[in-house]
């Protein structure tokens, strides 16, 4: 039916357009599930690089990396699912351009798919160790795919001696893990404290504790001078401070760069991402972007954001949007880490706060309340789902409560959003 619908429909003038989406992850997925359930009949085609279909990348660096989880629970859908809702899932092929005037996109076959509009759901790829000082060698691994994961998981065996370089949430989960599994685990951050750029340090106390309790060496305040290898191998790292480790394989965690180069090729406004307008579209009107490879206007600034939340959230706002609907994007921020028996929630942004006030929960519950001045900006809770839930409600609804209450024990939570 569909298909019969699509050629009276294009050949009375096209109502039905033509929908392609470049980037088979949590925002491609999202994008072409989002315009299907609002009712777009027309073709869609999403096209990814890599060979499995769109997947869930948290697990990697928690319950998959650990083996508590099977690689099919990984995938957003079985790969009927595509099929079941006419949508061309091309995967293990990338898009190589854009070809704005023609309106299509090449692929790295030789084939080309032809589109009305465009979604570019593009991600971002790890940042690398410069070769220089090893960052080739073998047994030094990223931590982005399910590629990567597979790649280091035969690594995790008692006993072996791991260096992980970058104490953000990525390398931290992968410091639980290893740990969990009886390996020597050293972590070096070269910035003065573990979660630095995206936490107060309350919650950098916190994390530390919780790894040295485990059993893990933290070394922060601690770059990397070189990576060391015989045969091509890695075996020893030596630290800014002259100390020499040995390894048996090294974790890079140092950040991710937006994929933003086919947008760069096709002449798309490059800042900090693909630059987006709030309803998700680039400098090109029949150009679209989502995730972690998009930024978009927020609060007079222009803002990244690379977490599933927002991968999910954007990419909604751009289907409806390439949908014709009146969309402005409001990122709700939240994000969590696994590490151990901890789990920890955050919602909001941190960015900007002048205090922090700390409230105490059930049993090891912790939470870590943001505010700039008397406003709420966001919340760490640490085995306190009560303690996210209330602040990031009250964080999406522009309301607040004081450092006071929050840290008074005698305060029930709940009753903040009543008021
Ligand atoms: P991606 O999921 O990276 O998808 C982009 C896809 O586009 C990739 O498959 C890529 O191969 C493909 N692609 C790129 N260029 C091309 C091309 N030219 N042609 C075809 N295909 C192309 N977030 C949280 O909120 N909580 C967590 O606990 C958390 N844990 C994480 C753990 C790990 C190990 C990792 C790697 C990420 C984690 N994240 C977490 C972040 C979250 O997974 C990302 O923010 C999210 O996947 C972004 O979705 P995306 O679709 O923008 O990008």
């Amino acid at each position: 039916m569909r298909a019969l619908a699509r050629i009276i429909a294009q050949r009375s003038g096209g109502i039905m357009a033509n929908f392609v989406v470049v980037g088979a992850g949590q925002a491609g997925f999202s994008l072409v599930e989002t315009l299907r359930k609002q009712g777009h009949d027309g073709p869609i085609t999403l096209i990814g690089s890599e060979p499995q279909p769109p997947y869930q990348r948290p697990p990697l660096s928690k319950a998959y990396l650990l083996g508590d989880m099977g690689v099919e629970r990984l995938f957003f859908r079985p790969e009927a699912f595509y099929a079941e809702h006419d949508i061309t899932l091309q995967r293990g092929v990338a898009v190589t351009a854009i070809d704005t005037a023609m309106r299509r996109v090449n692929l790295a076959d030789g084939s080309h798919v032809s589109y009305d509009k465009l979604a570019l759901t593009t991600g971002a790829s790890p940042r690398h160790l410069p070769a220089s000082i090893g960052g080739d060698l073998a047994g030094v691994y990223a931590m982005r795919s399910l590629a990567d994961a597979d790649a280091i998981a035969p690594e995790f065996r008692q006993g072996a001696r791991l260096l992980i370089v970058g104490g953000g949430y990525i390398g931290l989960e992968a410091a639980a893990v290893a740990a969990k599994k009886g390996l020597k685990v050293t972590l070096i951050e070269a910035a003065p404290r573990i979660l630095q750029r995206v936490a107060a340090a309350e919650t950098s106390d916190y994390v530390r504790t919780l790894h040295t309790s485990h059993g893990v060496d933290i070394r922060e305040n601690c770059g990397l001078e070189r990576l060391i290898g015989t045969d091509g191998k890695v075996t020893s790292a030596v630290l800014a401070d002259g100390t020499r480790l040995d390894v048996d394989f090294v974790i890079i965690g140092i950040g991710i760069s937006p994929d933003t180069a086919l947008a760069a090729d096709a002449g798309l406004t490059i800042d900090n991402g693909i630059a987006c307008d709030a309803a998700c579209r680039t400098s090109d009107p029949r150009i679209y972007a989502a995730g972690d490879c998009a930024s978009f206007p927020h609060q007079g600034k222009r803002m990244r954001l690379e977490s599933v939340g927002n991968a999910i959230d954007m990419a909604e706002a751009a289907a409806r949007a390439m949908l014709g609907q009146d969309i402005t994007y409001q990122p709700k921020p939240w994000f969590w880490s696994d590490q151990y028996d901890c789990k920890l929630q955050i919602a909001g942004l941190s960015t900007g706060y002048d205090h922090i006030a700390t409230r105490k929960g059930e049993g090891d519950g912790i939470s870590f309340w943001y505010f700039a001045g008397d406003k709420l900006l966001a919340v760490d809770a640490m085995n306190d789902p009560r303690a996210y839930m209330v602040g990031k409600r009250l964080i999406e609804s522009g309301a607040t409560a004081t450092p006071a209450e929050v840290t008074d024990p005698a305060t029930d939570l709940k009753a903040l959003l009543k008021r």
